[in-house]
Order: C-alpha cells, then sequence, then structure tokens
C-alpha cells in the first residue's frame, strides 16, 4: 500500500492519476466523502459521494480503513475494498490527509508513507488560487491546513518534491521499485535460491 498525502495544492490527484497511467499493477483506493462533487467528478471514479448518514453506518460496520474530517467534511477509506485488492496482487494507492494516514500507520496494514511537497510556498498559494473550485472560505480554510499538513511531513517515509509532474511521478515509481526489492520482502525468492545453490 502507497500512502500519499500532501496539502491541496501540492498536485497529488494529478501525479497519482499520471503514475496509474503507467503502473498496470497500481490501484487507486475509492474513498467515500461527504463533500458535494466538484464539476467533472464522478460518482465511484473520484470519491464515492454518500450522504452523512450513509457515512456513518459505514462507520458503524467498521468499512473503514481510516476516516477523517478534512475541511468540515468526511472522507474514509473502504477497508474491504482495500483489502480485496491487495488479496490481488495489486499495488494500492491511497491519497488521503495526515490524520488519516496517521491511523494506516497505526493500523497493521504494510504501508510506504510519501509525502509530497509544493516546490515553494507562494507556489501552493498560487495553485490553490488558480484552482478556482473553492469559494472564498473554502480557499482560506485550505491555505491554513495546508501549514498543518506540511508540519508532518517529517512523519513520512519519503518526501516527493512536485515541480514537474512527470518527475514527481518517476520520483514515486521509483520509491516502489525500490521498497519491492526489500531484504524482508524477498525471504521467499533468497530461500528458493539458496536451496537451489545447494542441490
Ligand atoms: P478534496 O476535497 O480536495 O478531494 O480532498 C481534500 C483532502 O481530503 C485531501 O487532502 C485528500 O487527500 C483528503 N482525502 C481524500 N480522501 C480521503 C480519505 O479517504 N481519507 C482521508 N483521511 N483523507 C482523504
Amino acid at each position: 500500500m502507497i500512502v500519499v498525502s500532501g496539502p491541496s495544492g501540492a498536485g497529488k490527484g494529478t501525479v497519482c492519476s499520471a503514475l496509474l497511467d503507467i503502473c498496470p499493477e497500481l490501484v487507486l483506493s475509492v474513498s467515500k466523502t461527504t463533500r458535494e462533487p466538484r464539476t467533472g467528478e464522478q460518482d465511484g471514479v473520484n470519491y464515492f459521494f454518500v450522504t452523512q448518514a450513509e457515512f456513518e453506518q459505514a462507520l458503524f460496520e467498521q468499512d473503514f480503513l481510516e476516516y477523517a474530517c478534512v475541511y468540515g467534511q468526511y472522507y474514509g477509506t473502504p477497508r474491504s475494498t482495500v483489502e480485496k485488492m491487495l488479496t490481488t496482487g495489486c499495488d494500492v494507492i491511497l491519497e488521503i490527509d495526515t490524520q488519516g494516514a496517521i491511523q494506516v500507520k497505526e493500523s497493521r496494514v504494510e504501508g510506504v508513507f510519501v509525502f509530497l511537497l509544493p516546490p515553494s510556498g507562494a507556489e501552493l498559494r498560487t495553485r490553490i488560487k488558480n484552482r478556482g473550485t473553492e469559494s472564498l472560505e473554502n480557499l482560506q480554510r485550505r491555505l491554513a491546513a495546508a501549514a498543518q499538513e506540511v508540519a508532518l511531513a517529517s512523519e513520512y517515509d519519503y518526501i516527493v518534491v512536485n515541480d514537474r509532474v512527470e518527475d514527481a511521478r518517476d520520483r514515486i515509481l521509483a520509491i516502489i521499485q525500490a521498497e519491492k526489492l526489500r531484504t524482508g520482502r524477498n525471504r521467499e525468492l533468497i530461500q528458493t535460491i539458496s536451496e537451489e545453490v545447494k542441490a
């Protein structure tokens, strides 16, 4: 499981979708949220858009690997779908906030934690303003929250600067590839080859 966090405007959505375009074994976990869909967003693709009551029902049924209230709206990762995807051998990417990432870290599910940073604070502010999808109130809320999010970057395993989407994408790809080569993830292979060498 690859957990990607970063402040609003860091470009998580763009970088993750660029990654999905080139990695067939990678799947995105689609979260449930109580927030309203933005123009162009599709139910079941960007999010499962649910009512507060539906979210609370899923919470009651313990079907969230993690959940958080972000900018006044609820967001959660459906546990059952993530577990299903992991058992089929896929790598699952979770694009979630820092509160959610902390919960995943505390759960028993193994994950690699990547924090996406903008090249500068000024660039971040420009990106959020240029997005134009937010009301003034939401915009100010996102700017204030960005500082709090960045303060938690040092808790993550890797820091990736999103200066160019393709470069950020390739850096995360390199992280995934290196993580797969970790000794701990290759014990069976070592065992098999050492038995073959002995035979
Ligand atoms: P947005 O409303 O811009 O799509 O997302 C707002 C924030 O919520 C982003 O930081 C995004 O990463 C985060 N987010 C999206 N889905 C989830 C989720 O399932 N869990 C948590 N904890 N955060 C999420």
